[in-house]
């Protein structure tokens, strides 16, 4: 086995909720995480060359260590000495920078190729372990599914399958700054922490209403206030029978959540019309866990 390819799906939000911030800088939060059906694909091949070799279709992404494929190549090349290269063709179709773990997924199924590859005989904790020193998410995105994250994003509780659902996704065409949102976050008696414990619970019960009602992220505060078009997209899908809509991450990307297909479809073409996001995509619901 010298080829193998890849999925990495992007994740929502259905929660983010944040605690408070750590002695150490980190924000402690408690989401819940959900894969969706959007991915890059990633094509990893052994070469006897030890070099990595990273090819994507993005022109304006780092092919080098500032890629997290790269890193997560080197990272593994490094604990266990391999002499070889890797050559990865890394195909984007998540938006960059928006809120949907789209490098940190690439990440997640770059460490999973190169185990398979490699022959390294790693558990998926052990992966996990490895993976959350390229970044916080990225153990959520070799769980996959429907998770807890807790921390500041490593402590992970696998939960019951999110029901099935369309996700209507729209990305404004804005940059937002991570660490812009979380530094002009204040929590205070005022903010309306979402009820985490109550998506859970809808989940278990496999109650969609009883998740798409509480559908809350403690950073739209932030970021809505800067880019007012996030309030309007989520306001538009609402119109279009979302059964609600959410900023995801820090954003800026909103997504909504519909049990019709055809009001999904409505709801793309008008956005589409609007104009007010660029990256428009209409998806599902992702639940089958990493094997
Ligand atoms: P999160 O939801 O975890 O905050 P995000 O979706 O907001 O992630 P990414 O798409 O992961 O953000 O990209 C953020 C930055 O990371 C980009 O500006 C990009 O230059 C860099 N990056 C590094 N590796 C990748 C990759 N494989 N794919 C996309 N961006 C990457």
């Amino acid at each position: 086995m010298n080829t193998i390819m890849l999925k990495a799906y992007a994740k929502i939000n259905l929660g983010l909720d944040v605690l408070g911030k750590r002695e150490d800088g980190y924000h402690e939060v408690r989401m819940i995480m959900q894969n969706i059906r959007l991915y890059d694909k990633l094509t990893m091949k052994r070469i006897n060359e030890d070099k990595i070799i990273l090819k994507t279709n993005l022109t304006y992404l780092p092919t080098n260590e500032n890629n997290l494929v790269y890193r997560a190549i080197q990272l593994l090349k490094e604990e266990f000495h391999i002499k070889q290269g890797v050559h990865v063709e890394l195909q984007k179709h998540i938006p960059v920078a928006a809120g949907l773990a789209g490098g940190s997924s690439d990440a997640a199924a770059t460490l999973i190729g190169m185990n398979r590859l490699f022959h390294l005989k790693l558990s998926k904790n052990d992966l996990m372990e490895r993976a959350v020193k390229l970044g916080a998410d990225i153990p959520y995105c070799i769980l996959g599914g429907t998770a807890l994250s807790e921390g500041i994003g490593e402590v992970l509780t696998p939960l019951a399958p999110m029901p099935n659902a369309y996700v209507l996704i729209a990305k404004p065409p804005i940059n937002v700054s991570t660490k812009y949102v979380y530094e002009n976050l204040k929590l205070d008696e005022q903010t309306k922490h979402p009820d985490i414990d109550g998506i859970i619970k809808a989940i278990d019960s496999k109650d969609l209403h009883g998740v798409t009602e509480r559908l809350n992220n403690v950073l739209e505060s932030v970021t809505i206030e800067k880019y007012p078009v996030i309030q309007e997209i989520k306001e538009t899908m609402i119109q279009f029978g979302a059964m609600n809509a959410l900023m995801s991450g820090s954003g800026p990307t909103v997504f909504g959540i519909f049990e019709d297909l055809n009001l999904a479809r409505k709801a793309f073409y008008q956005l589409k019309i609007e104009g007010k996001a660029k990256q428009i995509y209409l998806t599902d619901i992702f639940n089958r866990k990493r094997g």
